[in-house]
């Protein structure tokens, strides 16, 4: 940890801060990985097999990013990768981009991040991906036991506050989109806008995975 801090230091040095923060999520569903399944095996039973997909998917998204540039040029970047004994292997990635690329007005951020849940009839793939990788929750009062509870609060501040439009800066933050709509019964739960964990969609799409996408301001 203390060796990524410090690369983190000379990369915001070298380069300014950071304009981009990733969340890359295994999705053990991936069917590299369960066509890799041997009689009656569960991913689970395979931890080499997903590290192996994760590692290579992770590659993938590199080269979207960093070569092909789907956020604009990449000046700099660094990556974690965090493998848990129980719960699935994540890679955090921070990014620089250069300054042509920098993402400064709302409509920069609308372009690359959305917080919403998509309309199921114009992109039902799409809305397949975020109900299932990118709802956050259940939480809060609903449930009191989830993971993410400290205190009684959600540490990731869910559920957030319905938005007719994205703020740039608001304490160093963006406050994404997040309209008021009827509610969507996902499973057991009725989400809403107010649920869902800003992503980019067309990294969604081809990744089917959790990736969470903030705008550091
Ligand atoms: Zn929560």
């Amino acid at each position: 940890m203390q060796q990524n801090y410090q690369d983190a230091m000379a990369m915001v040095r070298n380069f300014g801060k950071p304009d981009l923060f990733l969340t890359f999520t295994c999705n053990p569903s991936w069917s590299e990985i369960l066509n890799s399944m041997e009689g009656v095996q569960r991913p689970e039973d395979r931890p080499d097999i997903i590290v192996r997909v994760f590692n290579m998917k992770l590659k993938e998204l590199l080269e979207d990013i960093c070569k092909h540039g789907i956020f604009g040029t990449v000046l700099a970047y660094i990556y974690v990768i965090e493998f848990q004994k129980r719960g699935l292997s994540h890679a955090h990635i921070l990014l620089t981009l250069d300054s042509e690329s920098k993402i400064r007005t709302k409509n920069d951020i609308d372009k690359f991040v959305s917080a919403e849940l998509p309309d199921p009839c114009t992109g039902l793939r799409l809305f397949q991906i975020v109900t299932k990788c990118m709802v956050h929750g259940p939480c809060g009062t609903i449930s009191i036991n989830s993971p993410c509870m400290r205190d009684e609060q959600c540490c990731k501040s869910f559920l957030k506050y319905f938005k007719d439009d994205t703020e740039e800066n608001v304490n160093g933050y963006p406050i994404y989109c997040r309209r008021a709509t009827e509610p969507i019964q996902v499973g057991k739960y009725s989400n809403d806008n107010r649920w869902v964990v800003p992503y980019n969609p067309w990294l969604l799409k081809k990744f089917n995975a959790h990736i969470n996408v903030e705008v550091c301001a």
